[in-house]
């Protein structure tokens, strides 16, 4: 599932190429892709793109102010944009087809189709991006607010991590980043954390993302990629190689349904819960 370092590449990649571009027509192909209902793209006909940007993990392509087009990619989806003229695949589930003759078109090969788009006329007030919590590459996400959000939560720091409510755009893997680069174990609870350490996480947070970023545009210069691109990754998907740090074996556990990968040299044993008091 692309996380936020993935989309942010997608949109610098996409932006020159469609932003200033006007909508000559919309197709959908799959009607409960759209959560907005199928009529709600006659609101993209004929506006031109002014923006790309991004929210959590969901991609927000602005058509003036009252227009705009919410994507969530989910597992599976990713977009591809090329001359109209190129036949769409059976997987295309949305259309935009632009007045320079390109379309950029929503993919989604394989089921469980989940990928979701909206239409909305005021993305502050849309529904799917309403209850996001702070971005952690804004200005905003301040120690001062990682101190907050953990103030009063026993949680794995996994699960911490990964609540879009809190912080918005991070997911298993780069979760499992971040704590590797801050040395923490996954199943550390929050609660546990020194200011020391919460420091940590906190430049963890930034470096990782921005890490990740930087890694992902080198790989793939300007080619929209259909799959993450995640060799480059230190704990991630790596169980069984050597840690890069300590040369310990990744270690993977299932935590809530989802792969865990950490190293457990550098990020400590792992810490149950302490008991509780009284
Ligand atoms: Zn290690």
């Amino acid at each position: 599932m692309p996380e936020l370092p993935d989309l942010e590449v997608v949109r610098d990649i996409l932006s020159p190429r469609i932003v200033g571009q006007a909508v000559r027509g919309v197709e959908v192909n799959r009607p409960d892709l759209l959560r907005t209902g199928e009529g709600s793209v006659s609101l993209l006909v004929r506006k031109e793109l002014h923006a790309i940007g991004r929210r959590g993990k969901y991609l927000l392509f602005s058509f003036g102010p009252e227009a705009h087009l919410l994507v969530h990619l989910m597992r599976w989806g990713w977009l591809w944009h090329g001359p109209h003229g190129y036949t769409p695949t059976t997987a295309t589930q949305l259309r935009l087809m632009f007045d320079d003759g390109s379309d950029l078109r929503l993919i989604e090969a394989r089921s469980p189709y989940l990928a979701a788009a909206w239409v909305v006329p005021d993305p502050k007030t849309a529904e799917p991006l309403r209850g996001l919590g702070v971005e952690p590459l804004s200005a905003e996400f301040t120690p001062e607010v990682l101190r907050h959000l953990i103030a009063g939560k026993r949680r794995p720091l996994k699960r911490f991590l990964t609540d879009q409510s809190l912080i918005a755009g991070i997911g298993n893997a780069y979760a499992d980043e971040i704590l590797f680069r801050a040395r923490l174990s996954p199943v550390r609870y929050t609660h546990t954390l020194t200011e020391d350490e919460l420091d940590r996480l906190w430049h963890a947070i930034g470096e990782a993302l921005r890490w990740a970023i930087r890694e992902i545009r080198a790989r793939v210069g300007d080619v929209l990629f259909d799959r993450e691109v995640r060799d480059f990754l230190f704990v991630h998907g790596k169980k069984g190689d050597p840690c890069r740090e300590c040369g310990t074996p990744i270690a993977e556990i299932l935590f809530e349904d989802a792969r865990t990968n950490y190293c457990p040299r550098c990020q400590g044993p792992r810490v149950a819960p302490p008991l509780r008091r009284g």
